[in-house]
């Protein structure tokens, strides 16, 4: 008897929630700001609020297990019919759910490194193995590098654009590069959890170069970033046929998708002036932000997404923590080099100024 409980592909899995966004009285708090998390820094739309507070009233009752309200109006808005698509609590539980379907023992996953976290950690928790294909030097996915790494025991070929943490969006070409050589027993994942801000950029259209690919593929979507309401949970997933949407389906806890987070989704999702309001001030105000980090002397990444990447010549670091000295909150990543890079969340105004006057300390 070896077996050891938990199983031992746990023991290096990363413990979630850090002590330093513990909510005792279930309030944010407002002694830190927090741009490590690439929340949303504005509220969600005035009509989101609305009927989430209608919701609250029938909490009582459970959802709807289809999702049919939201389903018809992000079909109507893609042009792709209701039943390839799947939702979840958080598109993170739909990446959980694309390794459990798509990853047996021993199979691989084709990553790149570094990007979301959770994807590889979801590839071992399904018993698979991670192969890493570092990102180019402009912080996007090395597509090709990454089609190299396939072999016959490749299961799951995940993108993501633009990637988080280093920002780097895919041109056209690469998806469809992709789209067309990942194997058709292998599925093609591409994590769009920065769409809207992507789409605001001019970024290509991922839908559409996916549309004539033979094999499994799956676009993951969040109301977490653009949509300002990572505190409701809600994601979906886009796929090419029926019968992976059913795997999807298959895979879910019952009524994982709660009523407040729908009926708020809904909302947010008809209030596209709202949405624009959003994604016109964080691209201003990220562009101001880069303009002035160059000027200090870092080193910025391009970005289409609601954070940036940034460098200095010292350890980021050493340069977080001083930050946090300030009560300001970045999350640090070990790349390119030993210095690392800070991953900076795009803020309101003043979040943005707070941060600035803490790193000229720092720097
Ligand atoms: C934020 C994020 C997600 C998931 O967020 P949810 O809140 O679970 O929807 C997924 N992928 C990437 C790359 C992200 O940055």
């Amino acid at each position: 008897m070896d077996r050891t409980i938990p199983l031992e592909r746990f023991d290096d899995m990363p413990v979630m929630a850090p002590q330093i966004l513990q909510e005792p009285d279930n309030q944010p708090g407002t002694k830190f700001v927090r741009l490590n998390l690439n929340e949303n820094p504005l509220p969600p739309s005035p009509n989101a609020i609305a009927a989430m507070h209608d919701a609250v009233n029938i909490a009582n009752r459970y959802p709807d297990h289809s999702c049919s309200a939201l389903a018809q109006i992000i079909s109507a808005r893609i042009g792709i019919s209701t039943d390839r698509l799947a939702f979840g609590n958080g598109s993170g539980e739909m990446l959980f759910a694309a390794a459990a379907i798509a990853v047996d023992r021993n199979d691989q996953a084709v990553l790149p490194g570094p990007t979301f976290a959770p994807v590889g950690k979801n590839v071992r928790l399904a018993g698979g193995e991670v192969v890493t294909v570092p990102v180019l030097d402009n912080g996007s996915n090395n597509v090709s590098g990454m089609l190299d790494a396939i072999n016959e025991h490749t299961a799951l070929f995940y993108l993501c654009t633009p990637n988080s943490p280093t920002g780097g969006m895919l041109e056209a070409e690469q998806i469809k590069l992709a789209a067309d050589r990942v194997p058709s027993d292998c599925l093609l994942m591409v994590d769009e959890a920065y769409h809207e801000f992507a789409a605001w950029e001019g970024g290509p259209d991922v839908l559409s170069l996916l549309a004539a690919r033979e094999g499994p593929w799956a676009v993951i979507r969040t109301f977490s970033k653009a949509y300002g309401l990572s505190g409701a949970r809600i994601g979906y997933a886009i796929v090419g046929n029926r019968a992976l949407a059913a795997g999807f389906s298959k895979m879910r806890i019952g009524f994982n998708v709660n009523r407040i987070a729908l009926a708020g989704a809904c909302a947010a999702m008809r209030d596209q002036n709202y949405l624009e309001m959003v994604l016109d001030t964080i691209s201003r105000e990220r562009q101001r932000l880069s303009v002035t980090l160059q000027n200090y002397g870092l080193q910025v990444y391009p970005s289409a997404a609601n954070f940036l990447l940034a460098r200095a010549n010292k350890s980021s670091d050493t340069i977080a923590a001083k930050l946090e000295e300030h009560h300001i909150l970045v999350q640090t990543l070990p790349w390119p080099d030993d210095n690392g890079s800070l991953r900076i969340t795009i803020g309101t105004t003043t979040e943005n100024d707070a941060f600035l006057n803490a790193l000229t300390d720092a720097l």
